[in-house]
Protein backbone atom coordinates (compact mmCIF):
# COMPACT_ATOMS: atom_id res chain seq x y z
CA UNK A 1 0.00 0.00 0.00
CA UNK A 2 1.02 3.78 -1.15
CA UNK A 3 -0.18 7.09 -0.24
CA UNK A 4 0.93 10.09 -1.47
CA UNK A 5 -0.43 13.25 0.05
CA UNK A 6 -0.03 16.56 -2.50
CA UNK A 7 -0.39 20.03 -1.44
CA UNK A 8 -1.00 19.92 2.41
CA UNK A 9 0.53 22.67 4.54
CA UNK A 10 2.67 20.21 7.04
CA UNK A 11 3.22 21.78 10.98
CA UNK A 12 7.38 20.69 10.82
CA UNK A 13 9.09 19.61 13.85
CA UNK A 14 9.52 22.45 15.19
CA UNK A 15 6.08 23.76 14.94
CA UNK A 16 6.83 25.69 11.66
CA UNK A 17 4.02 25.81 8.63
CA UNK A 18 5.42 24.73 4.81
CA UNK A 19 3.90 23.54 1.93
CA UNK A 20 4.73 19.89 1.54
CA UNK A 21 3.90 16.50 0.02
CA UNK A 22 4.20 13.40 1.56
CA UNK A 23 4.74 9.73 0.03
CA UNK A 24 3.83 7.06 2.21
CA UNK A 25 5.11 3.48 1.27
CA UNK A 26 4.64 0.89 3.50
CA UNK A 27 3.93 1.90 7.09
CA UNK A 28 6.04 4.56 6.88
CA UNK A 29 7.11 8.03 5.23
CA UNK A 30 9.13 7.83 2.56
CA UNK A 31 9.09 11.05 1.72
CA UNK A 32 8.40 14.97 2.89
CA UNK A 33 8.85 17.54 0.48
CA UNK A 34 7.50 19.98 -1.90
CA UNK A 35 6.79 18.60 -5.44
CA UNK A 36 7.07 14.65 -4.71
CA UNK A 37 5.98 12.67 -7.81
CA UNK A 38 5.96 9.57 -7.40
CA UNK A 39 2.99 7.17 -8.41
CA UNK A 40 0.77 5.82 -5.13
CA UNK A 41 -1.84 3.28 -5.24
CA UNK A 42 -3.73 6.13 -3.17
CA UNK A 43 -3.44 9.74 -4.11
CA UNK A 44 -4.98 12.92 -1.06
CA UNK A 45 -5.56 16.20 -2.67
CA UNK A 46 -4.63 17.89 0.69
CA UNK A 47 -4.70 21.57 -0.63
CA UNK A 48 -6.58 23.32 1.92
CA UNK A 49 -5.81 20.64 4.80
CA UNK A 50 -3.17 21.07 7.57
CA UNK A 51 -1.03 17.91 7.82
CA UNK A 52 -0.15 17.19 11.57
CA UNK A 53 1.32 13.65 13.24
CA UNK A 54 -1.53 12.02 14.74
CA UNK A 55 -2.17 12.55 18.31
CA UNK A 56 -1.13 9.63 21.13
CA UNK A 57 -3.42 9.40 24.23
CA UNK A 58 -0.83 7.83 26.92
CA UNK A 59 -3.32 7.49 29.69
CA UNK A 60 -6.82 5.86 29.06
CA UNK A 61 -8.90 3.52 30.07
CA UNK A 62 -11.28 3.22 26.27
CA UNK A 63 -13.83 0.54 27.50
CA UNK A 64 -15.06 3.28 30.28
CA UNK A 65 -16.30 5.09 27.72
CA UNK A 66 -19.90 3.45 28.32
CA UNK A 67 -19.80 4.94 31.68
CA UNK A 68 -19.71 8.35 29.92
CA UNK A 69 -21.47 11.24 32.41
CA UNK A 70 -22.60 7.74 34.63
CA UNK A 71 -21.24 9.78 37.59
CA UNK A 72 -19.98 13.39 37.39
CA UNK A 73 -19.41 16.10 39.86
CA UNK A 74 -17.76 13.33 42.65
CA UNK A 75 -14.70 13.09 44.49
CA UNK A 76 -12.24 10.73 43.05
CA UNK A 77 -12.51 8.12 46.33
CA UNK A 78 -16.17 8.75 46.45
CA UNK A 79 -16.80 8.47 42.80
CA UNK A 80 -14.62 5.30 42.41
CA UNK A 81 -16.24 3.23 45.62
CA UNK A 82 -19.27 4.36 45.27
CA UNK A 83 -20.24 4.78 41.16
CA UNK A 84 -17.28 3.20 38.99
CA UNK A 85 -16.29 -0.24 40.79
CA UNK A 86 -19.88 -1.46 41.09
CA UNK A 87 -20.24 -0.82 37.61
CA UNK A 88 -17.32 -2.29 36.37
CA UNK A 89 -17.95 -5.51 37.89
CA UNK A 90 -20.84 -6.00 36.08
CA UNK A 91 -18.40 -5.59 33.14
CA UNK A 92 -17.63 -8.85 30.59
CA UNK A 93 -15.78 -9.30 27.55
CA UNK A 94 -18.38 -8.18 25.51
CA UNK A 95 -19.16 -4.49 27.12
CA UNK A 96 -15.33 -4.23 27.32
CA UNK A 97 -14.91 -4.45 23.72
CA UNK A 98 -18.11 -2.21 22.99
CA UNK A 99 -16.70 0.53 25.16
CA UNK A 100 -12.90 0.30 23.75
CA UNK A 101 -14.85 0.49 20.35
CA UNK A 102 -16.76 3.55 21.00
CA UNK A 103 -14.05 5.20 22.43
CA UNK A 104 -11.66 3.85 20.11
CA UNK A 105 -13.91 5.45 17.35
CA UNK A 106 -13.90 8.95 19.06
CA UNK A 107 -10.09 8.57 19.38
CA UNK A 108 -10.07 8.44 15.78
CA UNK A 109 -12.27 10.82 14.65
CA UNK A 110 -10.34 13.64 17.17
CA UNK A 111 -6.96 12.76 15.75
CA UNK A 112 -5.44 10.63 18.19
CA UNK A 113 -3.86 8.02 15.94
CA UNK A 114 -2.19 5.66 19.17
CA UNK A 115 -3.69 5.36 22.74
CA UNK A 116 -1.96 3.57 26.13
CA UNK A 117 -4.91 1.53 27.85
CA UNK A 118 -4.67 -0.43 31.17
CA UNK A 119 -8.11 -2.11 32.46
CA UNK A 120 -9.16 -5.29 32.89
CA UNK A 121 -11.01 -7.86 30.28
CA UNK A 122 -7.95 -6.66 28.37
CA UNK A 123 -8.34 -9.02 25.44
CA UNK A 124 -11.47 -7.56 24.04
CA UNK A 125 -9.44 -4.13 24.36
CA UNK A 126 -6.54 -6.09 22.14
CA UNK A 127 -9.21 -7.31 19.68
CA UNK A 128 -10.63 -3.45 19.46
CA UNK A 129 -7.82 -2.58 18.81
CA UNK A 130 -7.11 -5.31 15.94
CA UNK A 131 -10.82 -4.65 14.24
CA UNK A 132 -10.12 -0.64 13.92
CA UNK A 133 -6.57 -0.35 12.52
CA UNK A 134 -5.96 1.85 15.66
CA UNK A 135 -2.06 1.36 17.19
CA UNK A 136 -2.07 0.92 21.01
CA UNK A 137 0.28 0.10 23.96
CA UNK A 138 -1.97 -2.26 25.98
CA UNK A 139 -1.56 -3.34 29.68
CA UNK A 140 -3.45 -5.75 32.01
CA UNK A 141 -4.30 -3.09 35.40
CA UNK A 142 -3.28 -5.25 38.15
CA UNK A 143 -4.56 -5.04 41.57
CA UNK A 144 -4.29 -6.77 45.10
CA UNK A 145 -4.77 -4.89 47.79
CA UNK A 146 -2.19 -6.53 49.90
CA UNK A 147 -3.99 -9.84 49.05
CA UNK A 148 -1.12 -12.18 48.25
CA UNK A 149 -3.48 -15.02 46.80
CA UNK A 150 -4.69 -12.42 44.26
CA UNK A 151 -1.40 -10.91 43.88
CA UNK A 152 0.13 -14.26 42.07
CA UNK A 153 -3.55 -14.60 40.07
CA UNK A 154 -2.84 -10.75 38.98
CA UNK A 155 0.99 -11.03 38.23
CA UNK A 156 0.15 -14.70 36.26
CA UNK A 157 -2.72 -12.61 34.31
CA UNK A 158 -0.35 -9.29 33.27
CA UNK A 159 2.69 -11.56 31.86
CA UNK A 160 -0.10 -14.09 29.94
CA UNK A 161 -1.47 -10.73 28.50
CA UNK A 162 1.54 -9.02 27.73
CA UNK A 163 3.49 -12.04 26.32
CA UNK A 164 0.40 -13.15 23.95
CA UNK A 165 -0.33 -9.50 22.34
CA UNK A 166 2.66 -8.06 22.15
CA UNK A 167 3.44 -7.12 18.63
CA UNK A 168 0.26 -7.99 17.18
CA UNK A 169 -1.10 -7.02 14.31
CA UNK A 170 2.51 -6.26 12.56
CA UNK A 171 3.32 -4.49 15.25
CA UNK A 172 0.29 -2.20 15.87
CA UNK A 173 0.03 -3.60 19.27
CA UNK A 174 2.49 -2.91 22.12
CA UNK A 175 2.04 -4.19 25.59
CA UNK A 176 3.62 -3.01 28.50
CA UNK A 177 2.89 -4.31 32.41
CA UNK A 178 0.37 -2.20 34.16
CA UNK A 179 0.22 -2.79 38.03
CA UNK A 180 -2.40 0.12 38.86
CA UNK A 181 -1.05 1.94 41.57
CA UNK A 182 1.19 2.48 44.57
CA UNK A 183 -1.93 2.35 46.82
CA UNK A 184 -3.66 -0.66 45.56
CA UNK A 185 -0.91 -2.56 44.75
CA UNK A 186 1.54 -3.97 47.15
CA UNK A 187 5.42 -3.52 47.26
CA UNK A 188 5.41 -7.19 46.08
CA UNK A 189 3.11 -6.57 43.29
CA UNK A 190 5.35 -3.61 42.21
CA UNK A 191 8.64 -5.27 42.60
CA UNK A 192 7.58 -8.18 40.28
CA UNK A 193 5.97 -6.25 37.53
CA UNK A 194 9.57 -4.18 37.42
CA UNK A 195 11.35 -7.95 37.16
CA UNK A 196 8.49 -8.67 34.64
CA UNK A 197 8.92 -5.77 32.89
CA UNK A 198 12.59 -6.34 32.86
CA UNK A 199 12.41 -10.07 31.41
CA UNK A 200 9.55 -8.95 28.74
CA UNK A 201 12.17 -5.61 27.97
CA UNK A 202 8.27 -3.85 27.95
CA UNK A 203 6.88 -0.27 29.56
CA UNK A 204 5.12 -0.19 32.92
CA UNK A 205 2.40 1.64 33.03
CA UNK A 206 0.69 2.85 36.49
CA UNK A 207 -1.05 5.79 38.09
CA UNK A 208 1.01 8.01 40.54
CA UNK A 209 0.72 10.89 42.54
CA UNK A 210 -2.61 11.60 41.51
CA UNK A 211 -4.72 13.44 44.91
CA UNK A 212 -3.57 14.23 48.26
CA UNK A 213 -4.97 11.13 50.02
CA UNK A 214 -3.03 8.80 47.89
CA UNK A 215 0.36 10.80 49.30
CA UNK A 216 -0.84 10.35 52.44
CA UNK A 217 -1.69 7.40 52.55
CA UNK A 218 1.91 5.92 51.04
CA UNK A 219 3.68 8.48 53.94
CA UNK A 220 1.33 7.11 56.62
CA UNK A 221 2.59 3.53 55.34
CA UNK A 222 6.20 3.74 54.37
CA UNK A 223 7.08 6.90 55.72
CA UNK A 224 8.54 8.07 52.52
CA UNK A 225 6.90 10.24 49.51
CA UNK A 226 5.06 8.01 46.40
CA UNK A 227 8.41 8.65 44.16
CA UNK A 228 10.84 8.17 47.53
CA UNK A 229 8.70 5.08 48.10
CA UNK A 230 8.85 3.52 44.24
CA UNK A 231 13.03 3.78 43.75
CA UNK A 232 13.23 2.11 47.31
CA UNK A 233 11.74 -0.95 45.23
CA UNK A 234 13.98 -0.40 42.23
CA UNK A 235 10.76 0.38 40.73
CA UNK A 236 11.99 3.41 39.07
CA UNK A 237 13.37 3.12 35.24
CA UNK A 238 12.98 4.59 31.62
CA UNK A 239 10.64 1.68 31.06
CA UNK A 240 8.20 3.52 33.49
CA UNK A 241 5.27 5.68 31.85
CA UNK A 242 3.27 7.40 35.12
CA UNK A 243 -0.03 9.18 34.47
CA UNK A 244 -0.63 12.16 36.26
CA UNK A 245 2.03 13.07 38.86
CA UNK A 246 -0.05 15.99 40.40
CA UNK A 247 1.60 15.83 43.99
CA UNK A 248 5.25 15.46 43.14
CA UNK A 249 7.48 17.83 44.86
CA UNK A 250 10.86 19.41 43.28
CA UNK A 251 12.79 16.52 44.48
CA UNK A 252 10.79 14.35 43.28
CA UNK A 253 10.28 15.52 39.98
CA UNK A 254 14.22 15.60 39.87
CA UNK A 255 14.20 12.02 40.76
CA UNK A 256 11.86 11.04 38.30
CA UNK A 257 14.11 13.11 35.56
CA UNK A 258 17.16 11.18 36.97
CA UNK A 259 15.45 7.54 36.34
CA UNK A 260 14.17 8.19 32.87
CA UNK A 261 10.37 8.02 34.10
CA UNK A 262 8.27 9.14 31.23
CA UNK A 263 4.79 11.29 32.51
CA UNK A 264 1.74 10.90 31.16
CA UNK A 265 -0.17 14.07 32.67
CA UNK A 266 -3.67 14.24 32.13
CA UNK A 267 -5.01 17.68 33.24
CA UNK A 268 -8.88 17.70 32.52
CA UNK A 269 -9.24 14.42 34.48
CA UNK A 270 -7.37 15.72 37.76
CA UNK A 271 -9.58 19.36 37.51
CA UNK A 272 -12.30 17.35 36.91
CA UNK A 273 -12.01 14.65 39.99
CA UNK A 274 -10.55 17.90 41.69
CA UNK A 275 -7.08 16.57 42.09
CA UNK A 276 -5.92 19.88 43.76
CA UNK A 277 -2.99 22.20 42.73
CA UNK A 278 -1.27 20.98 38.79
CA UNK A 279 0.83 18.75 38.37
CA UNK A 280 4.41 20.73 38.33
CA UNK A 281 5.46 20.49 34.49
CA UNK A 282 7.93 22.86 34.58
CA UNK A 283 9.86 20.98 37.11
CA UNK A 284 9.81 17.41 35.38
CA UNK A 285 10.69 19.06 32.13
CA UNK A 286 13.34 20.10 33.78
CA UNK A 287 14.11 17.12 35.21
CA UNK A 288 14.12 15.98 31.86
CA UNK A 289 11.03 13.70 32.03
CA UNK A 290 9.16 12.90 28.86
CA UNK A 291 6.00 14.81 29.20
CA UNK A 292 3.09 13.71 27.13
CA UNK A 293 -0.72 13.86 27.77
CA UNK A 294 -3.81 11.57 28.59
CA UNK A 295 -7.50 11.96 28.66
CA UNK A 296 -7.45 8.88 31.05
CA UNK A 297 -11.26 7.23 31.17
CA UNK A 298 -13.92 9.05 29.73
CA UNK A 299 -16.03 8.97 32.84
CA UNK A 300 -13.62 11.35 34.43
CA UNK A 301 -13.07 13.73 31.50
CA UNK A 302 -16.15 13.23 29.70
CA UNK A 303 -14.11 13.57 26.37
CA UNK A 304 -11.09 11.92 24.63
CA UNK A 305 -10.23 14.57 22.51
CA UNK A 306 -6.43 15.55 22.81
CA UNK A 307 -7.67 19.32 21.47
CA UNK A 308 -9.36 19.69 24.86
CA UNK A 309 -6.06 18.32 26.76
CA UNK A 310 -3.74 20.00 24.69
CA UNK A 311 -5.39 23.35 25.86
CA UNK A 312 -5.78 22.45 29.46
CA UNK A 313 -2.61 21.64 30.27
CA UNK A 314 -1.47 24.99 28.67
CA UNK A 315 -4.33 27.07 30.96
CA UNK A 316 -4.17 25.02 34.36
CA UNK A 317 -0.15 25.80 34.26
CA UNK A 318 -0.71 29.34 32.97
CA UNK A 319 -3.44 29.35 35.80
CA UNK A 320 -1.82 27.75 38.68
CA UNK A 321 1.26 29.71 38.37
CA UNK A 322 0.23 32.63 37.62
CA UNK A 323 2.33 33.00 34.43
CA UNK A 324 0.82 33.50 30.97
CA UNK A 325 4.64 32.19 29.75
CA UNK A 326 4.38 28.89 31.31
CA UNK A 327 4.03 25.78 28.74
CA UNK A 328 3.39 27.20 25.23
CA UNK A 329 0.91 26.14 22.50
CA UNK A 330 4.23 25.02 20.92
CA UNK A 331 5.41 22.96 24.28
CA UNK A 332 1.63 21.56 23.85
CA UNK A 333 1.45 20.46 21.08
CA UNK A 334 5.26 18.45 21.22
CA UNK A 335 3.31 17.04 23.92
CA UNK A 336 0.67 15.21 22.31
CA UNK A 337 2.24 14.34 19.55
CA UNK A 338 6.45 13.25 19.68
CA UNK A 339 6.60 13.50 23.47
CA UNK A 340 3.23 10.90 23.61
CA UNK A 341 5.47 8.58 20.54
CA UNK A 342 8.26 8.48 22.45
CA UNK A 343 6.40 7.79 26.12
CA UNK A 344 4.83 4.43 24.11
CA UNK A 345 7.87 3.65 22.26
CA UNK A 346 6.92 4.32 18.95
CA UNK A 347 8.70 5.55 16.04
CA UNK A 348 6.03 8.53 14.84
CA UNK A 349 5.22 11.75 16.37
CA UNK A 350 6.91 13.59 13.21
CA UNK A 351 6.55 14.52 9.50
CA UNK A 352 9.94 12.68 8.92
CA UNK A 353 11.25 10.21 6.46
CA UNK A 354 11.36 7.02 8.69
CA UNK A 355 8.80 7.64 11.16
CA UNK A 356 5.55 5.56 11.17
CA UNK A 357 3.14 6.77 9.41
CA UNK A 358 0.36 8.11 12.25
CA UNK A 359 -0.88 11.33 10.42
CA UNK A 360 -4.03 13.22 10.39
CA UNK A 361 -5.62 16.29 8.29
CA UNK A 362 -7.55 18.97 9.43
CA UNK A 363 -9.68 21.64 7.25
CA UNK A 364 -7.98 24.44 7.36
CA UNK A 365 -10.58 26.51 6.14
CA UNK A 366 -12.71 25.96 8.93
CA UNK A 367 -13.90 28.99 10.40
CA UNK A 368 -12.45 28.53 13.86
CA UNK A 369 -9.20 28.39 12.22
CA UNK A 370 -9.32 31.76 10.81
CA UNK A 371 -7.22 34.35 10.37
CA UNK A 372 -4.11 32.11 10.46
CA UNK A 373 -1.34 34.40 12.32
CA UNK A 374 -0.47 31.45 14.01
CA UNK A 375 -0.95 27.50 12.85
CA UNK A 376 0.43 26.10 16.13
CA UNK A 377 -1.41 28.42 18.22
CA UNK A 378 -4.72 27.44 15.95
CA UNK A 379 -4.43 23.99 16.79
CA UNK A 380 -3.84 24.09 20.19
CA UNK A 381 -6.33 27.10 21.23
CA UNK A 382 -8.83 26.89 18.89
CA UNK A 383 -8.98 23.44 16.89
CA UNK A 384 -11.60 20.66 17.61
CA UNK A 385 -12.10 17.19 17.23
CA UNK A 386 -15.04 18.37 14.35
CA UNK A 387 -12.21 19.85 11.74
CA UNK A 388 -10.10 16.42 11.61
CA UNK A 389 -10.75 15.17 8.07
CA UNK A 390 -8.94 12.38 7.69
CA UNK A 391 -7.01 10.05 9.51
CA UNK A 392 -3.77 7.82 8.68
CA UNK A 393 -2.80 4.71 11.04
CA UNK A 394 0.52 2.48 10.32
CA UNK A 395 0.39 3.88 6.54
CA UNK A 396 -3.38 2.83 6.03
CA UNK A 397 -6.36 5.52 5.44
CA UNK A 398 -8.39 4.80 8.79
CA UNK A 399 -10.49 8.15 7.92
CA UNK A 400 -11.20 10.01 5.03
CA UNK A 401 -13.59 13.08 4.96
CA UNK A 402 -15.03 12.23 8.12
CA UNK A 403 -16.39 8.64 7.64
CA UNK A 404 -14.33 6.20 9.37
CA UNK A 405 -12.92 3.20 6.78
CA UNK A 406 -11.91 0.76 8.63
CA UNK A 407 -15.56 -0.38 10.69
CA UNK A 408 -18.62 0.86 10.80
CA UNK A 409 -19.14 3.61 13.32
CA UNK A 410 -22.91 3.30 13.35
CA UNK A 411 -22.99 -0.42 14.80
CA UNK A 412 -20.20 0.34 17.43
CA UNK A 413 -22.28 3.11 18.59
CA UNK A 414 -25.56 1.12 18.63
CA UNK A 415 -23.66 -1.88 20.48
CA UNK A 416 -22.48 0.61 22.84
CA UNK A 417 -25.68 2.28 23.73
CA UNK A 418 -26.97 -1.59 24.17
CA UNK A 419 -23.91 -3.00 26.37
CA UNK A 420 -24.09 0.57 28.49
CA UNK A 421 -27.87 0.21 28.78
CA UNK A 422 -27.41 -3.26 30.42
CA UNK A 423 -24.72 -2.43 32.72
CA UNK A 424 -25.79 0.61 34.05
ZN1 LIG B 1 -6.45 6.32 34.98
Amino acid sequence: MSILIKDATAITREGKAKKCDVLIEGNTISRASPGINASAEHKINASGKLLLPGFANTHAHTAMSLLRGYADDMELHKWLKERIWPVEKKMNAQSVHAGAMLGICEMIKSGTTSFSDMYFQMDSVAKAVSDSGMRSMLGYGMVDLGDEGKREKELKEGERFAREWNGKEEGRISTCIAPHSPITCSSELLQSSAQIANKLNCKIHLHLSETREELFQIMQKTNKRPVDYLDSLGFLSPRVLAAHCVWISAQEAVLLGKKGVSISHCPVSNMKLAGGGAAPLPELMGAGCTISLGTDGAASNNSLSMFEEMKSCSLLQKHARWDAEVIKAQEAFAFATKGGAKALGINAGEITPGKLADLILLDAKAVNLQPAHNLISNIVYSAHAGNVMDVIIDGKLIMQERKILSFDEEKVIEKAENEAEKIC
